[in-house]
């Protein structure tokens, strides 16, 4: 009989993976994925990019490459970090297979059995579900709706030996929260003084509707800060083009990881990423995507203003592509989701989004990028229908 790693154990289906398979079926009405919408990816640029791919770098966008990633990426991803005050040369830039794989590499290379991880409430389930495998132990660290409370994580690191932090503090999966630059001032020099590493994970904050960018924390503190980043809701998930700048001996280690997982990224993925940035194409498509995104989120927040029942508060980010629901006491909103899939809407419970899996009952995470206005005022309205008959005091 096949015995399976003693790992296997830690390992759960994603959640929202899961969900996914339920609600592809025709008529669903999805705000459950991080999906970005079909018409956000720059199709009419394909057949330009990659001519330029072929003409300008031949057989070698579809050879094999060296594992730190394609040079001539690394090096338009130098020069767009820079604009974004992160000082890292091309040398300092690892590709890798969508910022999900270096999610996995990161608990490869530093996490031991039972080594404390420090995570935000609630947190990106994606993450819970890379670092699993290898045992860690989660600490959960207070946060509000401006994100982790510096505070809070002063605590933890006087109380606990941390090996790392994880954050998303701009435009965060599930809250759609957004860290102010006081706190990552503040999370910048705890990380210096307690000597401890922060993963900063920056899939969202290019796409911004309202307001004005906040420094990222790498920028504050290079040193301390593996920064992740990636194409995928800025170009196209399917390429699977992540990329970060890691302070050398984890990048060392990172390579290392990346040798035995997959020796390198797509070559001919990362050479259209090259020209998407090179051709000036990615500047001028970005406000695309905005545009198409920001009345979406208007749309969303205004049908939540004028059909969600008393008891419920929500999130109301300047960008991203979630907003994060709660609900009163007395909610369960994995039997609400049931209810309104019945109903042909589906969203993610919020459970899904704590380390510690009794806490989120109340609470769900809402995508609106994927859906127009007409389809989110209805599948608003559909579930605040259901929200008024399913709370249950007794629960209270
Ligand atoms: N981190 C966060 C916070 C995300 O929301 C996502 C996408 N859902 C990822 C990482 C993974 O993105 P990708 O692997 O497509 O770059």
């Amino acid at each position: 009989m096949l015995v399976f790693a003693e790992r296997t154990r830690h390992m759960t289906a994603s959640a929202i993976r899961e969900i996914l398979k339920v609600v592809s079926q025709p008529g669903m009405i999805s705000l459950a994925g991080g999906i970005p919408a079909p018409e956000s990816f720059p199709i009419h640029l394909m057949p330009r990019l990659t001519e330029a791919v072929l003409s300008r770098y031949g057989a070698s966008a579809l050879q094999y490459g060296t594992t730190e990633g394609f040079g001539p990426l690394r090096e338009n991803l130098s020069v767009l970090l820079k604009t974004m005050h992160i000082d890292a040369d091309a040398d300092d830039i690892l590709v890798t297979s969508g910022s999900q794989g270096l999610l996995d590499m990161i608990g490869m290379i530093l996490i031991s059995e039972g080594d404390a991880i420090a995570v935000e409430s609630p947190t990106y389930l994606g993450a819970l579900q890379a670092f699993r495998p290898y045992a860690p132990r989660f600490v959960t660290m207070e946060s509000d709706d401006e994100g982790l409370i510096p505070e809070a994580l002063e605590e933890t690191l006087q109380r606990t030996k941390i090996k790392f932090i994880y954050l998303v503090p701009t435009f965060q999966n599930p809250s759609g929260r957004t860290l102010p630059f006081a706190r990552r001032l503040e999370i910048a020099r705890l990380i210096r003084k307690y000597d401890v590493v922060l993963v900063e994970d920056d899939p969202y904050s290019a796409l911004r509707y309202q307001g004005t960018d906040v420094p990222s924390i790498k920028s504050l503190a290079p040193e301390k800060v593996v920064y992740a980043g990636t194409f995928s809701k800025v170009f196209s998930p399917g390429l699977r083009i992540g990329y970060c700048a890691a302070p050398k001996p984890i990048q060392q280690w990172l390579v290392v990881a990346k040798q035995g997982i997959d020796l390198h990224t797509s070559t001919f993925c990362q050479a259209l990423a090259a020209e998407y940035i090179v051709g000036g194409h990615m500047t001028r498509h970005l406000p695309r995507i905005i545009d198409l995104y920001h009345p979406r989120q208007t749309a969303m927040l205004a049908a939540l203003s004028r059909h969600m029942p008393d008891g419920y508060h929500w999130t109301r980010p300047e960008g991203g592509m979630f907003v994060w629901l709660q609900g009163p006491c007395g909610i369960d909103t994995e039997k609400l989701n049931e209810q309104t899939i019945a109903r042909n809407v589906a969203f993610v419970p919020g459970k899904f989004f704590f380390a510690d899996p009794d806490q989120g009952a109340h609470a769900m995470r809402l995508n609106f990028t994927n859906s127009d206005e007409t389809t989110l005022e209805k599948a608003v309205a559909i579930l605040a229908d259901a929200a008024r008959t399913a709370s249950d005091p007794t629960e209270c």
